[in-house]
């Protein structure tokens, strides 16, 4: 598998490379072109200014030509290419470049010849013809040889080279900066990534303390790690709520097991009387764990569950009266006066779990108030949420106690409930259902006694 340094590297460069050959090749092939052209049109001006310039060269008056000056003239335009025949207005011959130093015309020739073939061009040698006038008289002719349709010197080369080494040099670099900026971006990209895959990797290990400290400039990146550090802070906690519940659960058990134990082996060894009074506290001890482990199920089975309730419309008030049916004996049986009223609130809830919110919390106040005693559940209804009250006058919970009593296995009398029966897992349970249905509950003194209990409800559940 390659790297993404290299993957990203490799394409990079591909590119650049693509991107430079073609601008290379089309800009190489335009200027040359547009070259020759230019340095064609520059020839075929070059030698009528020649030939204009020979007809400077004939003296009227004396109707003859001044040789000095063609011969001069016809020299330097043979050492730039041109070779020059001129003959008078009868077709008599004046002046012959190739008849006056065949040798030197044969040499750039030739020269010429093969600097162009080894340019690539197809072109040769060709005469062009010039009428000579002089006041409107025509005075000659003039014929001028030079290798069309164009010839390049030796500084036109030079030209052509130096663009080309200038475009191969920009090549050169775009590659040099085209693979610095690969790197650097794969770079920028990848680390993140491997420190990412670092931090799973030590999750996977069971390690949920790791964060990703350091910040990323990439969006992408940045989610990828806000989610790894949002993943181990979530594992972290359910790591630590597992170890909370494990160690609660051993130490809830523990104490009524071992009294359990205590007194079974007293009784076996005959220390004891097995009286059926201590029987019976055997058998309510083993009702009483019976009970915790059943409430226990019934947590897992709130936290587990808590987010695939099946919701619909609840009206609060009619689904408080009917839990409060249920009670009817056991408050009769206490003497407890029961209160209902409010409003009518409807709420997107799930009614079942709704309804053991409510038991739950009416089967505390009928524990925990002492005979003869009130408990009042109303209901009302605010433009956000639908809002429960369960209220009574017993004897309330110290202060200290009321941030905790929502948490498993908390009681806040320990004696006092030993004797009620409760395991503390009551309120964890009632906390859990209202918290899925993205609501809240609390609790708090009265100020003429006993608690309240009010669960907040919002009309736009989760
Ligand atoms: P339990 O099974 O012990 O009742 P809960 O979780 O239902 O457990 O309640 C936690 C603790 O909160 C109880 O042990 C009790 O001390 C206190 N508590 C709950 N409801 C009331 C109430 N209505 N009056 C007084 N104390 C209460």
């Amino acid at each position: 598998m390659r790297s993404l340094r290299t993957q990203l590297s490799l394409a990079i460069v591909l590119v650049v490379l693509l991107t430079v050959a073609l601008i290379s090749f089309l800009s190489n092939s335009l200027i040359n072109r547009q070259f020759e052209a230019y340095i064609a049109e520059q020839q075929r001006a070059h030698a009528a200014s020649i030939a204009e310039n020979l007809g400077q060269y004939y003296d009227s008056a004396a109707d003859a030509w001044d040789l000095t000056y063609v011969h001069a003239l016809s020299m330097y335009a043979l050492s730039d290419g041109y070779i020059i025949k001129v003959c008078d207005a009868e077709g008599g011959g004046v002046w012959d470049t190739e008849n006056h130093d065949m040798g030197a015309c044969r040499q750039i020739m030739g020269e010429i010849s093969a600097r162009m073939t080894d340019h690539g061009a197809s072109g040769e040698f060709a005469s062009q013809s010039y009428e000579l006038t002089r006041d409107g008289r025509k005075i000659g002719a003039a014929t001028i040889k030079y290798y069309g349709p164009f010839f390049l010197s030796e500084s036109d080369f030079s030209f052509l080279h130096a663009l080309n080494a200038i475009l191969l040099g920009i090549g050169a670099l775009s590659l040099l900066f085209s693979l610095m900026t690969g790197r650097l971006l794969a770079q920028r990209i990848a680390r993140p990534i491997r420190k990412t895959a670092r931090i799973a990797e030590q999750i996977a290990a069971g390690r949920y303390d790791v964060q990703f400290e350091g910040r990323t400039r990439t969006r992408e990146l940045h989610d990828l790690v806000c989610s790894i550090n949002r993943l181990a802070s979530a594992l972290a906690k359910q790591e630590d709520l597992r170890k909370q519940l494990t160690a609660d659960v051993a130490h809830e058990l523990r104490t009524p097991l071992t009294t359990l134990g205590a007194h079974l082996e007293a009784m076996l060894e005959q220390v004891w009387e097995p009286t059926p009074e201590r029987l019976k506290s055997c058998h309510e001890e083993i009702l009483r764990l019976g009970k915790m482990v059943a409430d226990l199920e019934r947590l897992e089975l709130m936290e587990n569950d808590g987010l695939k309730s099946e919701k619909s419309p609840v009206d609060l008030r009619a689904l408080s009266g009917t839990v409060c049916d249920n009670f009817a004996g056991q408050l009769a049986a206490k003497g407890l006066r029961l209160e209902t009223g409010g409003e009518d609130a409807t709420v997107c809830a799930d009614k079942d779990k709704l309804g053991g919110v409510m038991t739950n919390l009416l089967s505390n106040a009928v524990k925990y108030t002492p005979e003869g005693g009130t408990i009042r559940v109303l209901t009302r209804d605010t433009r956000e949420a639908g809002i429960i009250t369960v209220e009574d006058n017993g004897p309330g919970i110290p202060e200290a106690e009321l941030p905790f009593i929502f948490e498993r296995f908390y009681r806040a009398d320990k004696s006092r409930n030993r004797a009620t029966g409760g395991a503390g897992i009551g309120l964890a349970i009632v906390k859990s259902v209202v918290a899925a249905h993205g609501g809240s509950v609390t609790a708090e003194n009265r100020a003429e006694g006993g608690c309240r209990f009010t669960v907040t409800l919002p009309k736009q559940g989760r």
